[in-house]
Order: C-alpha cells, then structure tokens, then sequence
C-alpha cells in the first residue's frame, strides 16, 4: 500500500484524504488532504492512537460518535468494510464543520490476520449546503402551494410518471395514498364531456403550438360531485430535438366562483319574478331560432300573450296579488310547452313564445291549450278566496324568409289585438 515511492507520490497528491492505521489504530500513513480535512500535521497524527484530544466526529444528525464508532474502530471490530458513511469533521480549536464522506476497508495477510485499515475520505460540505438549500427551497415551494392551496403536478413523459402533491388529492376527496401516479388517473377523474378539450389543450403546448396549458374543466370528487378545475402547466424540460420532457402544472379548485358565474349568467337571462327569459335573451334566442328554421325550411310559430284586465286585478286584489298570478301563469304554460319552445317575458303582463317546428295549426292547438291553463289556475287574495284570471293570445307563423323576429312579433301583437277586440279570453290567429 504505501511501499513504492510512486505509490506515496500519487496518494499524495490525490484531492482524497486518505490515512491508514495499524490494526491497533494507530495512524501509519496519511497524504497532505488528510491533514488539511482533519486539520492537523503528519507529525501530529503519525503514530497516534487516539485520534487527537479536541478532534471530534459527528453524524448527519448531530449526533457525536463515540471512539469505538469511529470508522477506523469500526473496521477493527467488525473485520468488515465501511462504504460511503457522512461525518462532521469538528477540528480542534474550531467551532465549524467539515463534513466528509468517508470509506474504510480492512487489508489481511495471507494468514487472514487484520494488516491495516485504510480509510478514505473527500470533502462535501458544499454539497451539504447546497443540499440544504435545495432542501429548504422545495420546503418554501411547498408551503407557498399549500397556503395557496394548489393541487401539483410534475409529468415525467418518457416514464409516464406523474409525482402530484397531497392536495391534489385531498382537492378530489381522495388521500394522497388512494391515487396512482399516472396520467391515465387524471384522465379518469375528468368529466367525459371535457376530457377531450383537455388533452387538446396540453397537446398544443406539448407540441410547441402555444406556450402554456390554461384550462378550465369538471373533475370528478369522490363523493360522485364534479368540481371545476382551473389547470395551468408548461413544458419545463426539452430534449436536444425538442421533444418534451417534463412537463410541470398546478390545479386550483374554481368550483364557487365557477357557480357563482353561472349563477349571474343565469340571472342576466331571466326574470327575476317568473323564471321565464328575459325580453333581451328571449329576442337572442328567437334570432338564433328563426335563422335555423330558415336554413332548414322547417315550421316556426310565434304566440304573443296578454293578461286579461290585469290593471283591474292589480287595482282589486293589490300589486302582490298580481304578482302571484304572472307567477302562476308562467309555471302552468312552463307545464305545458315543450323543451324547444322559448318562452320569455317582453314586459310588463306581456308573453311571447316561440314554437320551433310548428306549423300555424299546430300552434293555434298550443295557443288554445295555454288559454285553458290560464282559466283553470287561480291564485288565493289575501283573505284566500281564489282570484282567477284569464288571458288572450295572438298567434302567427312564418311565411317567408324575409320574417324576422319584428315581423313575427308584430304579427302576433296584431292578432292578439284582434282577441282582446273580440272579447278576451280566446285565441286569435293571423295568417298571412
Ligand atoms: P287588457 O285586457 O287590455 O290587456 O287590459 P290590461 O289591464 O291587462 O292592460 P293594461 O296594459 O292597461 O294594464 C297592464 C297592467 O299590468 C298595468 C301594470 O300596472 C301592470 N303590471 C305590469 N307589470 C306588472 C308586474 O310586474 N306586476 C304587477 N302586479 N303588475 C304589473
Ligand atoms: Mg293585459
Ligand atoms: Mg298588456
């Protein structure tokens, strides 16, 4: 081991620490980085058996070794190799840590008998540090994801692994345990109405077509409910040729913001006191309605209808009287009109209502249906006396292309007049 001149050269110029002690562990040999580790001179550890006074060894966590934990003791006792072990080199008068990775290894003679123990060993304080740095800067990710209570994901798309955090889990109802780390179960939880758009949205940013993946899909919770999901992700990682490597995202909840937007749509389009559309979304509708009936030359009808001496219902029984029966009104037509018809409130105790697929006859049917419902309902006054009510209705169809929702509308508005003329409570039909 340390016969050869050239042999000592090289071990002293190795950037490893090296010593070797005699199996009663005193130090035979040791190379200039060993001195400079350990902080000590050839003259000092030469020969010396107790490793310095003041010159201590510690584990990663903090924790000091006793002398029969030493390394050199260790290979002594147990006969046996020591690989890769990290120590704290505390050296004498120094307060600061050096921390090495240490190897150790016993040498026998041809007679099985322990000859030395070399032990080597090169510094990784940097390491550490860098370690703990990184340590810390993954704790701070962390803990910044969870105070904004961000569910993670990190694709490896070569292993098709994806690492995700707990609460992208916990955002599912699920245990960080009960998910599998695959992008087949995201794929699973995603709304099978969404599921589609999604991809699409990351394959376009895998693909290099647009720089981030931001999305907004219905995941499934376990409790069977979907919750709204705003994902946002990059690639974060290209090969040489470009391929995608890694890609990293995050999910956050949206579920109540989501509603409450739905919610103000919803409110924007209807009247607030029947539930019927309102005018401005009732004219879209019927727009939309009327150009499709022309491009398939199908049957379209429009009804106007008007309540009978409302002012009178109102003057009589009070305004919350007249109220309950727009309400009334509204639920039993609601009852009998079919899903296609748009049903919307221009104003006022004024109603009309479009009939997809409805020709002029068909609709007079529908107009006269609707009448009856009026005359049946009632709605009770203060005292609970019934107040019952009626209602008129003017009915058109389209006839030619050139109809739009104005002429329809002023159609039915002059046939409805013609009923109010004729004696209320009936049905009207103008055609063209
Ligand atoms: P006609 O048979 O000719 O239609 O007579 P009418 O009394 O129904 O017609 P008119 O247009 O003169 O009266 C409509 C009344 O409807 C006047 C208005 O005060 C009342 N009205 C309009 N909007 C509401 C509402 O939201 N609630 C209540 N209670 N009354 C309303
Ligand atoms: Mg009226
Ligand atoms: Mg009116």
């Amino acid at each position: 081991m340390v016969q050869g001149v050239q042999d000592v050269e090289l071990l002293q110029k190795l950037h490893v620490g090296i010593v070797v002690h005699a199996p009663d562990a005193s130090v035979i040999f040791l190379n200039a980085r060993a001195c400079e580790l350990l902080g000590v001179s050839k003259g000092d550890m030469l020969g010396a058996q107790d490793l310095m006074p003041g010159w201590s060894l510690k584990q990663e966590d903090d924790r000091w070794l006793t002398p029969d934990e030493y390394p050199v003791n260790r290979v002594i006792s147990s006969r046996l190799p020591l690989a890769e072990q990290v120590l704290g080199v505390v050296r004498p008068g120094h307060e600061d840590v050096t921390w090495a990775m240490v190897s150790a290894f016993p040498v026998f003679d041809a007679d099985g008998a322990l000859e030395k123990v070399v032990i080597s060993f090169h510094d990784v304080s940097q390491l550490k540090h860098t370690e703990a740095v990184l340590k810390e800067r993954a704790e701070q990710l962390r803990l910044v994801l969870e105070g904004a209570d961000l569910g993670l994901w990190d694709w490896n798309i070569r292993s098709g692994e994806v690492k995700r955090n707990a609460r992208w889990a916990t955002m599912l109802g699920y245990t960080y345990e009960e998910i599998e780390h695959t992008t087949m179960q995201w794929s699973d939880f995603v709304h099978p109405d969404d599921r589609e758009r999604a991809w699409a949205s990351i394959i376009e940013v895998l693909e290099g077509r647009a720089p981030t993946h931001k999305l907004e899909y219905r995941m499934q919770h376990k409790d069977g409910s979907y919750r709204w999901i705003l994902d946002q992700a990059s690639v974060m990682q290209r090969d040489e040729a470009g391929r995608p490597v890694r890609m990293c995202g995050t999910h956050a909840d949206v579920t109540e913001r989501k509603l409450m937007e739905e919610e103000i749509a919803h409110q924007a389009r209807t009247d607030y006191l029947t539930g019927v559309f309102n005018r401005r979304h009732f004219m879209a509708l019927a727009t939309a309605e009327i150009e499709r009936a022309k491009r398939y030359d199908s049957d379209l009808s429009i009804l106007m209808l008007d309540v009978d001496r409302f002012k009178r219902i109102n003057d009589r029984h009070g305004h919350r009287v007249g109220d309950a029966v727009l309400r009334a009104l509204c639920k039993g037509c609601h009852a009998a009109l079919r899903t296609p018809d748009v049903f919307g409130r221009l104003g006022g105790e004024e109603f009309a209502i479009l009939l997809p697929e409805t020709d002029l006859e068909a609709a007079a049917e529908v107009a006269e249906r609707l009448r009856l419902v009026a005359a049946d309902a009632s709605v009770p006054e203060e005292s609970g006396r019934p107040v019952r009510f009626t209602v008129s209705i003017g009915v058109s169809a389209m006839v030619s292309d050139d109809d739009d929702i104005g002429t329809l509308l002023n159609a039915a508005d002059r046939a409805l007049y013609a009923a109010k003329n004729a004696g209320r409570n009936r049905v009207q039909v103008l055609a063209r």
